[in-house]
């Protein structure tokens, strides 16, 4: 494809895009559609020879579009509202389109220091001290992994350099709550801790890990030769948005001498509001953080900040020097290959660069209140309603929800929520996600899509109802 060529198809992707963003609340919010329905559709093998660009627009309309789920549609309430905004998809197209790879600085310097300018911006957007430094990674799921091996590395005195974990006498051990995020317990694992070496540690009626819980089983551990390795606390749990005491795990970490990382990959856009920031009061005295900003603030995936209070422990850990990769700059320059897992990055600065500027602090803080409000809006509904039960505090824009008629509970009532939600869910006219809470499954009503408004969680709410009174 030439640029000339480029420049024509690009514009009629970009009026795709467009017409797309404008019109998606036409969609039915989940597809109806089969497993293997599209590849199906599709041919089994490459072309042998090329193909117009019009005819794979024409695919896409005919094939891919009736197969998606509209993350961005007004009646998406699922997962965590994320990937949204159209300044950062602009963004990351320009990324795309500038074709280039952060190897090291000089392998494009505007890559690496305006990856440096904007971790600063959300520091400081964020409310947090200058001792953070910053780089962007993929995905929290990769930050948590690469804070569990640089807390395995501090507490094994760099075991990485003798015979690594199977060369200790002593099991490393990491803790966090049974709210944690999934990737937890994937980044333990992987960083070679061991299930017998992970701990869940209870948590509160409000779902919030207990600090003396914390101690307790870390005392345990010390007694019986192991290593207090790891903590992971979160800010906003994937199930129901619970806040885990960061400051009264900070005081259990700073006790026994462990590393304390913090998971705020949903909750942490919220902390551009300085009326939130208590939720994470004690952050300051943590080793990491992980924020998203692909998820609420509304940069497009993939987008996820690590924040360091010791960027030279993180560099010892991860750096690796080939010939190939040195230059003469090297000494005075930051190569955020040293910073995390891979050696190739992708310029993913610009994107959050183009949402910030875009929107201004001023206009993403809006964004979120509205979110915010709308959640206590629809929480008062839910609560007022008899029959329905809102089953966790709603710090954010998440509200955990079950429809509870008289005489059923236990399997009937699980069943119940199931069968509504799968009506709700196959209407196409709203998406929520269920999740499974104390142990009996109930819905996540998660708000915060760029173009839901009141009028579509009153919506919502609405359909609820007609849900449960079809069941
Ligand atoms: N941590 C929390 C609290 C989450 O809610 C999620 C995803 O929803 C993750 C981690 C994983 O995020 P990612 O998809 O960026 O790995």
């Amino acid at each position: 494809m030439t640029p000339e060529e480029f420049r024509k198809q690009g514009h009629a992707v970009v009026d795709w895009i467009a017409d797309y963003r404008r019109d998606v609340a036409k969609y039915p919010v989940m597809p109806h559609t089969g497993p293997g329905d599209i590849r199906r559709s599709l041919p089994g093998h490459a072309p042998e020879h090329p193909e117009s660009f019009g005819e794979i627009m024409r695919d896409l309309d005919r094939v891919i579009v009736p197969g998606i789920t509209h993350w961005q549609h007004p009646s998406f309430f699922g997962f965590f509202p994320s990937n949204g905004l159209l300044s950062s998809v602009l963004g990351d197209f320009l990324s795309t389109g500038l074709g280039v790879i952060g190897l090291s600085w000089q392998s494009s310097p505007a890559l690496t220091e305006l990856e440096e300018v904007v971790c600063d911006w959300m520091r400081q957007m964020l409310g947090l001290s200058s001792a953070w430094s910053g780089v962007i990674h993929d995905t929290a799921s990769t930050n948590t992994l690469v804070a569990l091996i640089c807390a395995r590395e501090r507490a094994s005195n760099f075991a990485l350099g003798r015979g690594g974990l199977q060369g200790e006498d002593r099991p490393l051990v990491v803790y966090a709550s049974a709210h944690a995020h999934s990737s937890v317990d994937k980044a333990a694992l992987l960083a070679g801790f061991g299930r017998e070496n992970m701990r869940l540690v209870p948590s509160d009626e409000k779902n919030a890990m207990r600090a003396d819980e914390l101690a307790r089983l870390i005392e345990a551990d010390v007694r019986a030769g192991r290593v207090p390795c790891a903590i992971v606390a979160t800010t906003g749990t994937t199930t129901a948005t619970a806040l885990d005491p960061v400051a009264a795990i900070a005081e259990v970490a700073e006790r026994f001498g462990v590393w304390l990382h913090v998971d705020a990959a949903m909750a942490g856009s919220a902390m551009i509001l300085p009326e939130c920031r208590w939720m994470w009061e004690g952050v300051e005295r943590a080793d990491s953080l992980v924020v998203n900003p692909h998820k609420w603030l509304g940069a497009a995936f993939d987008c996820s900040l690590y924040f360091v209070r010791d960027p030279e422990h993180l560099v010892r850990v991860m750096s690796t020097n080939p010939s190939y990769l040195q230059s003469s700059a090297d000494g005075s320059v930051k190569n955020f290959r040293d910073w995390g897992l891979p050696l190739g990055r992708r310029f993913r600065a610009l994107k959050l660069w183009c949402l910030i500027r875009e929107q201004g602090v001023a206009g993403l803080q809006a964004r979120l209140r509205r979110d915010m409000e709308n959640a206590k809006w629809f929480e008062s509904q839910v609560r007022a309603s008899p029959e329905w039960r809102v089953l966790a505090p709603v710090p954010l824009q998440t509200v955990c929800v079950r429809h509870e008629p008289p005489g059923l509970s236990g399997e009937e009532l699980d069943a119940h929520t199931q069968r509504w939600v799968d009506l709700l869910n196959h209407s196409g006219a709203a998406y929520v996600t269920p999740a499974i809470l104390d142990g009996r499954w109930m819905v996540r009503v998660s708000i915060g899509g760029e173009q839901t408004e009141r009028a579509h969680v009153e919506a919502l709410w609405d359909k609820m109802r007609l849900a449960v009174a079809t069941d």
